[in-house]
């Protein structure tokens, strides 16, 4: 049943982040037969967005996402600041040929756009993060680029995201992009779903039209790190065959975005991080 998975294998370039550039990157995915990317802005940005979408064109790469926008949550007067960010990441994102600009929304306005006055008020914030990606959204649509809300593990909920259910994404949906017409969805990563009771069921609520990426890697026990010890396929206690089963029963086949923020991964050479993300590609997934 596993046959061929690897040719759906994308690699979120965060997982070799320290090993090389972006376009190196590339080129050693390009080695390894993996077909497609999820570049980060930052990485981008370090080569140059030129550079970049020639890199993806010489190495014959499609893309599975582009990481990333939101951080909706800020002082008032940084209003049009955000905006104009947020604004730049989806062209970029339309510049490399992402299918969808990945959006973490960001916490409470002080972690989020750091340098905003502190507060308490999550509620505020996800009222900021709805009206921001309101915004976004008209923009979106005349770029034509969908926007993935991805709900984030509840551990983020101050500094990262204070959207952390797929039924609260979703939600968000529903209300700003009601006829769905495939411009807002959400991206499913098992490292902050896999909990939830609800999944299956908020996944089939999403729907192809709403079920944008993809993302895997592992829970490890014990984590050591809240950020950077994400945990390979097949390491952890996510059953990642079961949710991407609940996946592709809506959306069908796409993407399979490895997704892993580790200390571990990022001191071993990345060939051999590649290696290992084809095989538990096989094996885990
Ligand atoms: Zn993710």
């Amino acid at each position: 049943m596993h046959q061929n998975i690897e040719t759906r294998l994308s690699i979120n370039t965060a997982t070799v982040r320290k090993q090389g550039d972006l376009v190196q990157i590339m080129e050693a995915c390009a080695r390894h037969g993996i077909r497609a990317v999820a570049p980060w802005r930052d990485q981008v940005a370090a080569v140059g967005l030129e550079r970049a979408v020639r890199a993806v064109r010489e190495n014959d790469l499609a893309l599975s996402g582009y990481c990333r926008g939101g951080m909706f949550p800020a002082n008032p007067d940084r209003r049009a600041e955000v905006r104009d960010d947020n604004r730049r990441a989806v062209d970029e994102a339309a510049a490399l040929g992402a299918p969808c600009l990945v959006l973490v929304v960001g916490g409470l306005p002080q972690f989020s756009r750091p340098g905003s006055a502190p507060t308490k008020n999550l509620m505020q914030a996800q009222t900021q993060v709805e009206d921001g990606l309101s915004e976004l959204l008209e923009y979106a649509r005349d770029a034509n680029l969908p926007l993935a809300i991805e709900p984030l593990h509840p551990m983020y909920a101050a500094d990262r995201s204070c959207v952390n259910t797929m039924r609260h994404a979703l939600d968000l949906c529903d209300r700003l992009d009601s006829g769905r017409t495939g411009l807002l969805g959400v991206a499913v990563d098992v490292y902050h779903v896999w909990w939830d009771p609800e999944l299956e069921t908020q996944i089939q609520r999403a729907g192809k039209k709403r079920l944008l990426a993809f993302h895997v890697c592992d829970w490890l026990v014990p984590t050591i790190d809240l950020l950077q010890d994400r945990g390979m396929m097949g390491d952890g206690v996510i059953d990642i065959p079961k949710i991407r089963g609940w996946v592709e029963a809506e959306a069908g086949i796409g993407h399979i975005e490895v997704e892993i923020f580790s200390e571990h991964w990022w001191a071993r050479p990345m060939d051999e991080v590649l290696d290992t993300c084809l095989s538990r590609c096989r094996s885990a997934v």
